[in-house]
């Protein structure tokens, strides 16, 4: 059996049987691993640090016939936190489940890994939450290769445009012209549609300060989150968690 060790960021796990616990790791190499971390629900586990949800640690792990398991684990940033406000830690599950689904089985990449790490210590700080959800669901999406077309007509590539619909189904814009290409496309305002594109444009840090207004925001989460559902085809379970307690 082959021993290995790679850093990943612990996105979800599931208790099983008395004391193990599956493990999601997500690593730079190796994309989605899931590992099985045995005893780690005994008090004192010395894979318990490390193991925990949005842990970021060095892993050595080794593969078997339908599981890798953990064999060690050394921590390096256990963004506390999150863990410990409620808010930050429902909106960092649900991201972690965006990452999880939108992940196929064999997908690595060091971007995304990157990403994920970066988004995690700007948790830890950033203030409008549900601005952070709606930048960081438009730049997975975009990531993963759902770049949604925003700088023109999807349909006929008409850039001048006075009203803006957004298709979910079409993957971008349309134009007045084309907006019956699809029933259910919303119409957006210009500053929706300018603040789409200041997000796709500037760095995930850039975006930490970024005001708007609260009609913004509710148009923002309309279009950005019908576009996600769409694209993933299914509802996260940790959304309906975040509409629950209402911050989302
Ligand atoms: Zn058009």
């Amino acid at each position: 059996m082959g021993v290995y060790t790679t850093e990943a960021i612990v996105v979800g796990y599931r208790d099983l049987g008395e004391a193990d616990r599956i493990l999601t790791l997500f690593s730079p190499e190796r994309g989605k691993i899931h590992a099985v971390a045995r005893g780690v629900r005994r008090p004192r586990s010395p894979l318990l640090a490390g193991t925990q949800l949005f842990s970021y640690s060095k892993f050595l792990l080794v593969e078997g016939k339908n599981l890798d398991s953990v064999s060690q684990c050394e921590l390096k940033e256990s963004f506390f936190k999150i863990r410990e406000d409620l808010d930050r830690m429902a909106y960092g599950a649900y991201f972690a489940e965006l990452l999880r689904i939108s992940t196929r089985e064999c997908d690595k990449s060091e971007e995304v890994f990157r990403f994920f790490l970066k988004t995690l210590f700007l948790l830890q700080v950033w203030e409008d939450l549900q601005v952070m959800a709606r930048v960081f669901e438009l730049k997975l999406m975009a990531l993963q290769g759902f770049k949604p077309q925003i700088f023109c007509c999807v349909n006929c590539g008409e850039k001048r445009m006075e009203k803006v619909w957004f298709s979910s189904l079409s993957g971008g814009i349309l134009c007045e012209k084309c907006k019956n290409k699809d029933e259910k496309a919303i119409r957006i305002s210009n500053e929706t549609l300018s603040v789409m594109k200041h997000i796709l444009k500037k760095r995930f840090e850039e975006l930490a300060e970024l005001k708007v207004t609260q009609d913004v925001k509710n148009e923002l989460k309309e279009v950005i989150l019908n576009f996600v559902l769409h694209q993933l085809e299914r509802k996260p379970r940790t959304l309906s968690f975040l509409e629950d307690i209402s911050i989302l």
